[in-house]
């Protein structure tokens, strides 16, 4: 990218946290920007803040063109916008504004489009994988651990599926509980104690839990079936050592990598209206964490 080429006209993108140091977006869309030839630069800013709602408000009155939105001001951002589409009201929680015509933010939340296109891998992998054994790409039995907010974007994609049934585990099973009520989804939700047995069951575990980042309780993993699929929405140090594991034990594994680089393209296309290539974004994410789905 070079940098004589911003001029007054050049359009400014961000995400914006606390912390922010550690995000592969900037990565991401400026490797997306230069590929489409777009007049625009993305950046990240470290919003540390007792007014996140009107500082929001303020980028894009300032004329920040759009933002992702990471923790902890996903609720912050949902509530300054003006707009909100189907599935960030349904989630109750943003990840991305798009400025509309009059200046004001429309809030979106593009983590269920992410986590659809790393499902998608997933089960391509799988149904390749199965050789003759009659295995499709079709899941019927998930469990998802987790019910904070990548649980909950998880939970959408899951829960509307007629033809899969959904088991959610939760380590506060109130959060669960409230998590179906207000998705409206059919699910069986079970105990931790239950777990073990929920996952020798199921075709898919989904660990959508912030362990892996922190003391991080291991997951056992049984020795597997045939095309079962271990897919953990965390991805780098956190996510390497259990996925390890259940590839040892003959899963077949998806880290988080795929689904940020999901959200990010749903993000770009509406903001610029160009489908990005969700591959070399993705190499390029592999490479600046290391470590292997
Ligand atoms: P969150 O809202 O804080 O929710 C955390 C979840 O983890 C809750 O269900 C919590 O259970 C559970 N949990 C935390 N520590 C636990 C432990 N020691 N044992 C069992 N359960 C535990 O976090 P989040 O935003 O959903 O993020 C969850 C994970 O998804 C993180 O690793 C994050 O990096 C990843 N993520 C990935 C993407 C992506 O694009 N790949 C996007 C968003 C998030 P309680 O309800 O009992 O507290």
């Amino acid at each position: 990218m070079n940098s004589s080429n911003i001029s007054a006209k050049t359009a400014l993108y961000g995400v914006v946290g606390d912390p922010v140091s550690h995000s592969l977006s900037p990565l991401i869309h400026n490797l997306w920007i230069q590929e489409a030839q777009v007049d625009a630069r993305y950046l990240a800013f470290h919003l540390k803040s007792d007014s996140v709602v009107e500082d929001l408000r303020s980028l894009g009155r300032a004329g920040v063109s759009g933002l992702n939105i990471t923790l902890p001001h996903k609720a912050a951002a949902f509530a300054a916008a003006s707009n909100i589409s189907d599935v960030g009201r349904a989630l109750g929680v943003a990840n991305t504004l798009i400025l509309d015509d009059n200046g004001a933010w429309r809030a979106d939340n593009t983590d269920v489009a992410g986590f659809r296109v790393a499902l998608s891998r997933l089960s391509q992998g799988r149904a390749t994988s199965s050789g003759e054994s009659g295995l499709t790409d079709k899941f019927q039995r998930a469990v998802l651990i987790g019910a904070g907010g990548a649980g909950r974007a998880a939970a959408y994609a899951l829960g509307f599926d007629d033809s899969l049934q959904l088991t959610i585990v939760n380590r506060t099973p109130e959060r669960a509980v409230e998590l179906v009520d207000s998705l409206q989804i059919e699910a069986d939700i079970v105990e931790f104690r239950a777990l073990e047995a929920a996952i020798k069951s199921a075709d898919l575990v989904v660990n959508a839990t912030s362990a892996g980042h922190s003391d991080g309780t291991a997951l056992q993993w049984p020795e597997a079936r045939p095309g079962q699929c271990a897919f953990d929405l965390s991805y780098g140090a956190a996510a390497d050592d259990a996925l390890r594991a259940a590839r040892v034990a003959g899963w077949i594994t998806e880290d988080g990598l795929a689904m940020l680089v999901g959200q990010a393209a749903e993000s770009f296309t509406q903001w610029f209206g160009v489908e990005p290539d969700l591959d070399q974004a993705l190499a390029a994410c592999r490479s600046a964490v290391g470590g292997g789905a």
